[in-house]
Order: structure tokens, then sequence, then C-alpha cells
């Protein structure tokens, strides 16, 4: 089918999946990424996967992205299995922190997750005997959130991106682009491929205020921050398999940590980082910080993190030593809700941005929002998943980001 042509900017898990989607729904699809697939942030991601969210948008949306990762072979006729559900523990602290837990539990109950729960202090060292007691209030856990492994979903997803026919152009950034009036009618790519369509989609998070500013877009309101992840080894304080099976955890101060294997642990904790979105390299994504390296003196970053982690998790302050320091961009907005909607000043252009630290959990409910805002070719309001609809008030590039999500990592 010739007549739905759809042209998709940047390689990451929004782009791959949504380039599926779109193929299967009978479009024709060119997809550029300005290096390679999974070059940007999808590749430097924790890449947890919950459904604790504090609106009932997000509750549903991340649900439905639970339930297609779950059944990867069925949705993408691929044989990779991409998320360990392992849960999330969210441990929490101070009487009115969580008075705030357990109504968010009831909330996100009454919004079709049954199975997040809040539990005790004691309940919590029941099920998780590393914890230590005396420093929560309690916590909330859910089962079935987990982790992704993210080069699974990209690398998978551009097979069947290109099984299902479409067109994929690496070392292809975005280079220029011919507008009439308020349409896109080109663009083209820094090898001097012209593509014509009749609907693009910016998939570039961090980078989309300069893909914007190519395209003639509207100025969205995303900052690129700096992000790391540090790995610890594990110690003789816990066994391979209690390593294996532990949660995502997030300590009451907001360091987190889960497995990445049977030896290590991955580790994180936002900081205050300056907006780099206006002129970062591709190559600045690995930079490090000395602040944020792991060799550098004890009182840094990486450091904190891990006795952070360590004062709620005793045993994780007896394992072995910080091994490796790993960095990319979240791409925030103001309330940490990703844009998902077309551009205020071109009517053939959707954006599908800004993600925070949410975009590899986001992947397909934004790849079913982007496929439903083409079909529609304009903006819409709701989106049907799992049976119900989804609001996309929260996601409209015009919101006036009164509501922030309330559980931002
Ligand atoms: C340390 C860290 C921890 C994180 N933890 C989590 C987490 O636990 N859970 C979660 O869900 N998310 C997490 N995130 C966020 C998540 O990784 C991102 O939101 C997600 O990967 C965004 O995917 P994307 O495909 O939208 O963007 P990206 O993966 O960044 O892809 C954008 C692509 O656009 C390309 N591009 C840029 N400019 C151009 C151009 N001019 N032309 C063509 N292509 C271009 C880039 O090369 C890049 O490949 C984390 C991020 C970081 C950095």
């Amino acid at each position: 089918m010739a007549d739905r042509r759809a042209v998709v900017i940047g390689g990451g898990i929004t782009g791959t999946l949504t380039g599926c989607a779109l193929l299967r729904a009978g479009w024709e699809v060119t997809l550029i990424e300005a290096l390679h697939i999974g070059a940007g942030s999808s590749s430097r991601t924790a890449a947890g996967i919950r459904q604790q969210f504090s609106t009932r948008e997000s509750v549903l949306g991340m649900r439905y992205s639970v339930d297609f990762y779950k059944h990867w072979q069925q949705s993408m006729g691929q044989d990779g299995q991409p998320i360990e559900q392992n849960g999330y523990l969210f441990l929490v602290q101070g009487e009115d922190a969580w008075k705030a837990a357990q109504k968010r539990v009831s909330d996100q109950q009454n919004w079709g997750l049954t199975e997040v729960q809040a539990l005790s202090p004691q309940q919590t060292v029941e099920r998780f005997s590393y914890v230590d007691p005396e420093e929560i209030t309690g916590a909330t856990w859910c089962p079935s959130d987990g982790f992704l492994r993210p080069d699974v979903v990209y690398s998978e997803a551009a097979a069947a991106f290109r099984a299902l026919g479409g067109t994929l152009l690496q070392g292809s950034p975005l280079v220029q682009a011919e507008r009439a009036g308020e349409r896109l009618i080109s663009i083209t790519t820094g090898k001097g491929a012209v593509l014509n369509a009749d609907v693009f989609l910016d998939c570039t998070n961090a980078w989309s205020r300069r893909v914007g500013d190519i395209l003639g877009a509207a100025h969205l309101p995303i900052q690129a921050l700096k992000r790391y992840l540090w790995f610890i080894e594990r110690g003789d304080s816990m066994s391979e398999a209690e390593l294996l099976n532990m949660p995502l955890i997030i300590s009451p101060q907001g360091a987190y940590c889960r497995p990445e294997n049977a030896g290590s642990l991955m580790t994180g904790w936002k900081h205050q980082a300056p907006d780099v979105s206006a002129n970062f390299a591709y190559d600045d994504q690995d930079i490090i910080e000395p602040a944020y390296f792991h060799k550098n003196d004890a009182d840094s970053r990486p450091f904190e993190t891990w006795m952070a982690l360590a004062q709620a998790l005793p045993p994780v302050g007896e394992f072995a030593g910080i091994s490796a320091t790993t960095a990319g961009f979240y791409g925030t907005t103001p309330d940490h809700n990703p844009f998902l909607d077309f551009d205020p000043q071109t009517k053939n252009l959707i954006r599908m941005v800004g993600f925070s630290g949410h975009g590899a959990m986001f992947g397909p409910f934004s790849a079913q929002v982007g496929l439903a805002l083409a079909e529609a070719g304009e903006s819409i309001d709701h989106v049907r998943v799992l049976g119900e609809d989804a609001e996309l008030a929260p996601f409209k590039i015009n919101r006036d980001f009164g509501a922030a999500e309330a559980m931002v990592i």
C-alpha cells in the first residue's frame, strides 16, 4: 500500500517500535537514524518498566507496555525475551510520604493494577530479607513490574521493521527540510536522500529541540540532562540467586538499583545537571564528569549512591566495589510526561519526545499512540488499549504542566 507514507526520524526504542506499528497497519515507512540503531538513550538506560505511576493514563499505558513486552513473540514475531518481571519495590520513609504512597496504591488498584500492594516494614523484610525494616515506614510493591533488555528491544524491533518491508537508513541524519506553509513536504538526510511523506514522526527525544529547529517545528520545552549508571560487583553478602531475583528497588532518598546479572548490581541516582539540549554532540553522551566517575574520590556521586542504597539494603554495603560508569541523556519535560501529539505549527508532524526517565517502558504505548495519531491525521483525545480508553490529555503539547507525574526517578 503506497498511498500512506511515513518517515520516522530517530532509531531508538520509540522510533523502531513506532515504525513497526505503522508497517503492520499498512503504511510505507522509512526510518532514518543519524548514527546506528540504539545509538541514543536506548542503549544507555536502566530500562526499568513499572506500572506504578500517579496518573490513570500512565498506569493504563504501562499496563499495556508490560503486556506487549510479555507477549513479544506474538507482538513482534521475534524470538528474544525482552522483559524480566522481578517487580519494583519503592521504599518509603516518613509518615506523610507513607500516607501519599498508600493513597497511590489505592488509586493504582482502582485503575486496574490489581497486583500492587502497600507493605509494612515487617511484610517487606519477610519477602526481601536484605531490607533494613528500621529504615522504612513502608514499601509499595508490584510484582509484574521489572526491567527490560533494551538491546533486545531495539535490535529485534529493527529486524522486525526490515522483515515487515520498512526501509532503514542508518548513518543518515536529518539535515534539511522543505515546507509548504504549515506542512512538511520532504526531508533531506546527510547522505543526500530526499524523502517525501504524508506524515513525519519525530522520535529523537533529547535531540528534539535541534531536530525541531531543522523541521521548522514548535520549540518544545525539553531539557537534555546527563544521567549516569554505576555497576557494583556482588560480594559474599548476597548469593547469585538472591541478586538475580532482586526487584528494581528505589531507596527512600531516590537512589535505585537492580540486578544487571548474577555478579553485578546496576545503580543510579538523579542529580542537578545543566540543560545541554541546544548543543550537545553525539559523543557527549559518553563523557563522564569527574564527580560522577567511579574511580574518583569516595565523596563522589557513585559512592553517595552506593551508601544511600547500603543504608536501606545493608548487604549491598558489603559488595566488592564499583566497576563501571555509563552515561546518557534524559529528555525531560516540565511535568515529566512525554509529548505524544501533532506539532502545533506543522500539520503533518507528530512529536513523540520528552520521555524523562521512562521512554523505554513507554515504547509500546508510544507506538500505539503514534499509529493512532497518524491514522487520524490530527490531534486526538484518547487511544484504546487493553479494551479501555487512555486519555491523551497528559501528553498533549499545549497542556499547562500543572499535574506533574509524582513518581519520578
Ligand atoms: C541513565 C539512564 C537511565 C534510564 N532509565 C530508564 C528506565 O529505567 N526506564 C525507562 O523506561 N527509561 C529510562 N531511561 C530513559 C530512556 O532510556 C529513554 O527515554 C528512551 O531510551 C528514549 O528512547 P527514544 O527512542 O525515544 O530515544 P533515543 O534512544 O535517544 O533515540 C533517539 C535517536 O535519534 C537519533 N537522532 C538524533 N538526531 C538525529 C537526526 N538529526 N537525524 C536522525 N536521527 C537523529 C539519535 O542518534 C538516537 O539514536 C533512562 C535513560 C538514561 C540515560
